[in-house]
């Protein structure tokens, strides 16, 4: 466990493939500056529009084993035939700026990363339907056979929602986004993670009367 010594928390986003996970992260940097990336890395090829070392760190095989034994990763995953995993230096590096790592990563992902850093927050989204889902998935390309993959994998993944802390139906992505910034405005007023301010008020107070 990594104890908490940083202004903020990690925040994770979980979804069905399709869901919507990527482009509310992308909107949620926009947003806010407190927001920032944590890169992931995966084995599997990289899609048309997406960069290394931004989307994803692309790695091989053998180098994502090598990290996997070099205890370099957080959290890993085996989705669809492809290894996943969160770099731990990518996530403390975003906390020790004093920012918002968002993760965007698959269940298991998030259940890891919830028993190392017990303060993050996780947040499963939602799609509004299955045909919205379908569709989404359509719309970016996947293959048949990868939509019915990933529509299987959803079935096991909604199953666990209830774990999550937040759910969010991303219908609208503008107020999707707006939904999340808000979750992680409330959790920043969490009396537990502002106790510090509370002594230093009262510090002052003693300090008054001793006057
Ligand atoms: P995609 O190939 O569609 O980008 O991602 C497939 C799944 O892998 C998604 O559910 C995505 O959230 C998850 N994923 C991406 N990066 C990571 C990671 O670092 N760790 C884990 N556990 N899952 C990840």
């Amino acid at each position: 466990m990594i104890r908490r010594k940083y202004k903020y928390f990690p925040m994770v986003i979980s979804a069905p493939s399709g869901g919507g996970k990527t482009v509310v992260r992308s909107g949620l940097l926009k947003l806010d500056k407190r927001f920032a990336f944590s890169v992931t890395c995966t084995t599997r090829p990289k899609r048309p529009g997406e960069i290394d070392g931004k989307d994803y760190y692309f790695v091989t095989v053998e180098q994502f084993k090598r990290m996997l034994r070099e205890g370099l990763l957080l959290e890993w995953a085996k989705v669809h035939g492809n290894y996943y995993g969160t770099p731990v230096k990518s996530v403390v590096e975003v906390l020790g700026k004093g920012r918002i790592p968002v993760m965007t990563i698959d269940v298991k992902g998030a259940r890891a990363v919830k028993k190392i850093f017990p303060e993050a927050i996780t947040v499963f989204l939602l799609p509004p339907d299955l045909k919205t889902l379908v569709q989404r998935l359509e719309r970016r390309g996947e293959a048949p056979e990868n939509v019915a993959v990933r529509l299987e994998t959803a079935r096991s993944e909604i199953k666990v929602a209830s774990r999550f802390d937040y759910l969010v139906i991303n219908d609208k992505l503008r107020e999707t986004i707006r939904e999340v910034a808000a979750i992680a405005e409330l959790e920043t007023r969490k009396t537990g993670r502002n106790l510090d301010k509370v002594k230093a008020f009262g510090n002052q107070l003693l300090k008054r009367k001793s006057l």
